[in-house]
């Protein structure tokens, strides 16, 4: 990955992450992001990725539900089941920071992969705050912010 990546999304999904970290809040919520990256396509005017669905899933760590989450082979065969249902791909997650910024976590690098985008909300006692995306780099060593444009339905 070179240069700065940037993420297309639209006003109703981004709710829709709001509203469920606001939902599971003091718990951290999750779910994948469905849609296309379009990189393969090459069509200058579109961007690189663009997110088309959200899908829920359950946050399985009940250790610390507060400030961790897992994705666990499951999540992912349901997830990448939902995305192809709807002739989509699984491109990102996301999940909630609650009372924390909305920056990735030593936690989150840990068990994140490349590739993918990260989208991460901070929800203040019960109020979905900052939304931001994330990329973690190839050697793993850190995420690097992702530019996060939000659309309106009617453009898209
Ligand atoms: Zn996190």
């Amino acid at each position: 990955m070179s240069g700065t990546s940037n993420l297309w999304i639209n006003e109703q999904l981004v709710e829709k992450i709001r509203r469920h970290g606001v939902e599971i809040y003091p718990n951290e919520c999750c779910g994948a992001l469905l849609g296309r990256d379009a990189d393969a396509e090459a069509v200058p005017a579109r961007a690189a990725r663009e997110v088309l669905e959200v899908f829920q899933l359950v946050n399985r760590r009940e250790d610390s539900p507060r400030n961790r989450f897992a994705v666990t082979a499951e999540d992912v065969r349901d997830a990448d089941k939902a995305a192809r249902a709807q002739g989509l791909d699984v491109i990102g997650w996301y999940h909630s920071h609650p009372d924390h910024p909305a920056r990735p976590s030593e936690c989150d690098r840990e068990h994140g992969w490349p590739w993918y985008s990260y989208i991460i909300v901070s929800v203040q006692n019960g109020k979905a705050q900052d939304m931001t995306s994330w990329r973690l780099q190839d050697d793993r060593s850190a995420f690097l912010p992702e530019e996060m444009e939000i659309r309106n339905q009617a453009e898209a």
